[in-house]
């Protein structure tokens, strides 16, 4: 019988939830960190920047605003929730929500690889432009978004953050545009059109 994913996915979440002691601001006052959640053999994978308040109070990924807007997203893809991952670069909130530090991403960073590595998506969508710094370095959010991307082997589809959709109508019509682009990107990495 193949062995399960899930164990590992898991194990993973029980160690980012027990990390203290780095010295690092985000993991030393986060209420709770946030791992990520959902299927361990997802197609698609969203990373956004970093849990926000709402997501600190539960442990969860996109449970605030910018969630809804996320699930509103996820709809307008044909994605239920439960079929996807998402997850943060950084698994910690950082105080005042700042942004990240670069120290406090490469801190972060190994855990989202082993992520990766188990759960081997076949479409990775990065939330807005740290994340997508992260996967293409040099990419340029306002000219990527909503196209199909290959960057160190692996096929990305980003997207603008849905924090921005909140503060901007046209990022928002962006959002719904590109999302509703997601299947034939995704259809064009199972069929591997698309890639040299
Ligand atoms: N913004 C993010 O980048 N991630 C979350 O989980 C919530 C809001």
């Amino acid at each position: 019988m193949e062995a399960s994913p899930l164990p590992g996915l898991e194990a993973l979440a029980a160690e980012i939830r027990d990390h203290r002691g780095c010295g690092f601001e985000p993991c030393e006052t986060c209420t709770n960190p946030v791992p990520g959640e959902g299927s361990p053999v997802a197609e698609v994978m969203l990373v956004g920047e970093a849990p926000g308040a709402s997501e600190d109070a539960t442990g969860r990924p996109f449970v605030g605003r910018a969630g809804r807007l996320l699930d509103e997203l996820l709809a307008a893809a044909g994605l239920a929730r439960e079929a996807v991952f998402i997850t943060n670069v950084l698994k910690a909130r950082p105080p005042g929500n700042r942004d990240p530090r670069a120290a406090e991403v490469a801190h972060s960073l190994p855990w989202l690889e082993a992520q990766l590595a188990l759960i081997q998506p076949r479409l990775l969508v990065p939330l807005g432009r740290h994340a997508l710094a992260h996967f293409a370095p040099g990419a340029r959010i306002g000219e990527v978004h909503g196209t199909l991307v290959v960057a160190r082997g692996r096929a990305l589809f980003p997207l603008y953050h849905p924090a921005a959709g909140l503060r901007s109508r046209a990022l928002k019509e962006a959002l719904f545009a590109d999302a509703a682009a997601l299947p034939g990107a995704l259809a064009e990495v199972r069929t591997g059109t698309g890639f040299s």
